[in-house]
């Protein structure tokens, strides 16, 4: 450990506390702390009494005798002093002292400094010693940031978590081992050295390692790959190196590095060159990852969402030999994650965690408990005992796009647009097959979007066809095609959806091996993660002619797309319109009236009250 920056520790400490104390030493007068501006509005508001001047401190005393107390900067004393002041003195509404030293007595005025010459006596002293013993303690300050996660109070256990019962299963072998080693030692038996949970972010990977701990009722020690990276230069590979020895001393125990890919990524890359900090701390891990034994007692987790990314070395026989996907809840999944986060939570009576569940593919686990949670706010700020349906189909809302943003202002031309191009996807989607039905369009901006239209599936499905794909394309399109045809004039309001179907039109015919000309083959370049650290050495390289076949074939596929959406529009023009003006009007519209838009007796009126109907 490196003893001057131990010793600046110390004196950062010393100073934090001696300034703790001097805020304090103000405080012992029983003043309120303020800032400069409520001290000014409570002066000008004819509350104040009496005004103190200290200095730079000012202290104010109210009608009521409660005493405050701010600072005006040197550079503001006269105008502070002329402008809020001085006339409310002369008129004698406000009383002026300036504060003499002895007021408020000797003990309150020295005892304080008192205090702090005694205890930056004390630190001195305690620090000379630490200087002698090695700085032991300065060392473990710095030491690792690993947090230590003891089995007790109100632990997670595989109970909590829903669903991945066979992710359970494979993980139980690991507390089953953890909780009594000798057992398997005793058979010769091999246990996993390092297992690696790979998923999308929100997936419960951090949340099921704790559950594996919680289990096993073990110590673990977690840290995140990120936080390595926040070290200063050396001071990595040092703390894998710290990590490693706390967790041989407190075996059987595991050891959790959340993010993995923040330091495992590919070494010999990155854009810096070479030897980077990166480096050395991975290095360092595989290194302490080869020093212990496979019976040590000490399980190495680690989670990412980038498992394309990490170096090689790290998957090898011995070092994370197994690998734990987790995928997306289903239906089953998403009720039981419901139930688990609904559990000590009042639900109205119509509240339906089946029919919630059937309705949210694609949420992940940490989108449920959000949903549930944002729902429950929503419900106690209408004063609701229990969490009401309609704070659900809100929450829902939210969650897929984000809050509203009621304060934006928008022109009477831009809500034209925004209606017409919402409409655009909500009617291309109506005649597209293979197209979830529309259940709300709405042109109040949430999160990035100017408007949003909300169409849910009705059955989950794990592969996508082409036709598939291609509606998905053609009512992206369907914003842009129907201010084209509306308004003749088109606007940046689609880079979005242009951009998706963009990638799309892209995967189809570099991933999916779903055009014509190219065949059957895999184009999408691997390496296109060069700025997250992948090595420069092996880019699949395509022929110019290659690439200007995929972008051709990218263009007929957008502008066939493009074609079909503006068709669709022409031949149901009448219902474009409708929905246009009644998102103009009311601006968001359900289900039910969507619907209605294509009949013939269709009466706005009939519509104005609905809600969102999901769950
Ligand atoms: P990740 O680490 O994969 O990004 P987290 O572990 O942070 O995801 O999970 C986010 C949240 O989702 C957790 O706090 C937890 O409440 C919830 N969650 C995740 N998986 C489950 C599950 N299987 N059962 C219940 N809740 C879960
Ligand atoms: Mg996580
Ligand atoms: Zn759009």
């Amino acid at each position: 450990m490196n003893m001057k920056k131990s010793i600046w520790i110390y004196w950062i400490l010393v100073l934090a506390i001696l300034f703790g104390l001097f805020r304090f030493s103000g405080r012992l007068d029983g003043s309120e702390n303020i800032t400069t501006t409520q001290g000014i509005a409570m002066i000008e508001s004819g509350q104040v009494k009496s005004v103190t001047l200290d200095g730079e401190r000012i202290m104010l005393e109210d009608l009521d005798g409660q005493r405050f107390r701010f600072i005006v900067s040197p550079l503001m004393q006269d105008t502070f002093y002329t402008k809020y002041l001085l006339a409310r003195v002369e008129s004698g509404e406000i009383e002026l002292q300036t504060k003499s030293t002895n007021e408020g007595g000797f003990l309150k005025t020295i005892l304080p400094y008192v205090l702090m010459l005694g205890l930056f006596f004390f630190m001195m002293n305690t620090l000379t010693k630490v200087g002698r013993t090695q700085s032991r303690e300065a060392e473990e300050f710095t030491k690792n940031k690993a947090k230590r996660f003891q089995a007790v109070g109100d632990v997670i256990t595989f109970r909590d978590v829903a669903g991945l019962e066979e992710e359970k299963t494979e993980l139980y072998e690991i507390v089953d081992f953890l909780k009594n080693p000798a057992k398997f030692t005793a058979i010769g038996a091999r246990i996993p050295k390092g297992v690696l949970l790979v998923g999308p972010p929100g997936t419960g990977k951090t949340y099921i390692s704790k559950a594996v701990a919680g289990e096993a009722g073990v110590p673990f020690f977690t840290i995140s790959g990120s936080e390595f990276l926040e070290m200063f230069v050396g001071v990595g590979a040092s703390r894998v190196r710290d990590l490693f020895k706390r967790a041989k001393k407190e075996s059987p125990c595991i050891i959790f590095i959340d993010e993995i890919d923040a330091v495992g990524r590919k070494r010999g890359s990155g854009l810096g060159g070479g030897h980077d900090e990166r480096e050395q701390t991975l290095n360092q891990l595989l290194v302490e990852m080869d020093g212990f034994e496979k019976n040590e007692g000490i399980i190495m987790m680690a989670a990412t969402n980038r498992p394309d990314i990490l170096d090689d070395a790290l998957l090898r026989p011995g070092r994370f030999d197994r690998t734990i996907s987790i995928g997306l809840p289903d239906v089953r999944g998403r009720y039981e994650i419901l139930k688990i986060h609904t559990k000590d939570k009042p639900l109205a009576e119509d509240v339906d965690l089946k029919q919630i569940a059937k309705r949210t593919p694609g949420f992940t686990p940490a989108d449920l408990e959000n949903l549930v949670n944002e729902a429950a706010i929503l419900s106690a700020r209408q004063n609701a005992k229990v969490i009401q349906r309609t704070s659900i189909e809100e929450a829902s809302i939210k969650v897929i796009a984000g809050p509203e943003k009621t304060s934006t202002l928008i022109t009477p031309e831009e809500k034209r647009l925004v209606s017409f191009h919402e409409a655009g996807h909500a009617i291309v989607s109506r005649f597209t097959k293979g197209s979830d039905p529309v259940h709300m369009v709405t042109i109040v901006p949430r999160g990035r979007a100017g408007g949003f239209t909300y169409m849910v599936p009705e059955e989950e499905l794990n592969y996508h066809t082409k036709e598939k794909i291609l509606g998905e394309i053609v009512v992206l399109l369907g914003g842009r095609a129907a201010e084209d045809l509306m308004l003749g004039d088109i606007s940046t309001g689609a880079s979005n959806d242009i951009e998706r179907a963009t990638k799309l039109a892209h995967a189809m015919v570099a991933k999916y091996g779903m055009s014509k000309t190219l065949g059957t083959l895999n184009y999408t370049d691997d390496e296109s993660h060069l700025f997250l650290g992948k090595s420069l050495g092996h880019s699949k390289t395509f022929s110019e002619e290659t690439l200007k076949q995929i972008d051709e074939e990218m263009r007929e596929i957008i502008s066939h797309c493009y074609q079909k959406a503006i068709h669709l529009l022409e031949e149901n023009k009448e219902a474009l319109i409708r929905l246009a003006e009644a998102l103009m009007e009311r601006e968001t519209i359900y289900k039910r009236e969507f619907d209605a838009l294509f009949e013939e007796e269709y009466n706005p009126e009939d519509y104005k009250d609905d809600t969102l109907e999901l769950f």
